[in-house]
């Protein structure tokens, strides 16, 4: 399931007015965690540990670059921004 970023303002590279979605693997997800260690709103994990993104969710303005560390913090590289 899609995760999007209404991106507002500039970061990381990313464009002002662009939409990015962080698209979870959840074959790949081994339940690290280390994702929900850098925001677990964002991140959010199920009971056993596993990304749980199923919604699309809108990050707040003032939060895409936390959200941009969060899938950099993936061992797995199981996030990824499309
Ligand atoms: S850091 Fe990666 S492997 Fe760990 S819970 Fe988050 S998405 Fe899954």
């Amino acid at each position: 399931m899609p995760y999007v970023i209404e991106q507002r303002r500039s970061c990381s590279g990313l464009e002002i007015g662009v939409t990015v979605e962080i698209i979870p693997d959840n074959d790949i997800c081994g339940a690290h965690g280390a994702c929900a260690m850098v925001d677990e709103d964002l991140f959010n994990l199920d009971d056993d540990g596993f990304i749980a993104i199923g919604d699309i969710v809108v990050v707040p303005a003032g939060k895409e670059e936390i959200a941009q560390r969060g899938v950099d913090a993936c061992p797995l590289r199981a996030l990824r921004i499309k």
